[in-house]
């Protein structure tokens, strides 16, 4: 079995479910008492939060650079980097290292093309949402990406950072992201994209109108899915 790297922190929240999800799914391939062969290095999400509210997202990259390379260095086969919104930075980290970087798009594309979902709605933070990275990503493989609009994205963003990062789940903000999805779904999306690590800690299939997309869970069976090639263990979605 190959090892995987996780950069994790951002939030350990989610990071959280990363590991136990991962960990589930080598148990449920390989036996009861199976589990993957995992490194984390788990950053201080603090600096890394506050460069990105100032766009300095270079001081953001040097960081997670260097988490890649410790990662590496420790015996990793592989990076997988536990945040959609780092994401745009992913670049940079995959030039850190030699090792093959798993990006949280290709898992999600992947998983809406097999659905034979089109069309998408796409929830997480701003940056995610209206910056380019993980859209243009998804596009390429065939995706059309609906977002929300201005302020919707911002009630969403809001929730992330001051509630989901913080380890707070409320009914209330569960209402917010359901009327959401409710006019993406109007707007034409087939399915939901769960476009931050955290949501799907607030918002599971029976809260949904439409089909979820969750990257937490779509990313840690990619990883699982790499760590087992060429186990002779079926790795299928
Ligand atoms: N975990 C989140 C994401 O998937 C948000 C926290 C962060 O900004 O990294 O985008």
């Amino acid at each position: 079995m190959r090892t995987i790297g996780l950069i994790g922190g951002m939030s350990w929240e989610s990071s959280a479910e990363y590991y136990r999800l991962i960990n589930q799914r080598v148990r449920d391939q390989l036996g009861p008492l199976r589990s993957a062969q995992v490194l984390m290095y788990s950053v201080d999400f603090g600096p890394v939060e506050q460069a990105q509210h100032a766009g300095r997202w270079d001081d953001a990259a040097l960081i997670l650079e260097d988490a890649a390379r410790r990662l590496q260095a420790g015996g990793a086969d592989c990076v997988v980097l536990c945040t959609n919104t780092m994401h745009l930075v992913a670049p940079r980290i995959e030039a850190a290292v030699s090792i093959p970087f798993l990006h949280i798009a290709d898992a999600t594309a992947a998983a809406a093309l097999e659905a034979g979902t089109l069309t998408v709605g796409l929830l997480g933070t701003a940056f995610t949402m209206e910056q380019d990275f993980l859209k243009s990503r998804l596009a390429a493989q065939g995706l059309t990406v609906l977002v929300p609009d201005a302020e919707e994205r911002k009630a969403v963003h809001r929730i992330i950072y001051e509630e989901l990062c913080a380890g707070a789940i409320s009914d209330a903000s569960r209402q917010v992201y359901q009327r959401v999805i409710q006019t993406l779904a109007a707007r034409g999306a087939q399915a939901i994209i769960l476009g931050c690590t955290e949501i799907c800690l607030l918002i599971q299939p029976e809260h949904s109108a439409l089909p979820l997309l969750d990257t937490t869970a779509l990313h840690a069976q990619a990883a699982v899915g790499f760590a087992l090639q060429g186990t002779g263990i079926a790795t299928t979605l």
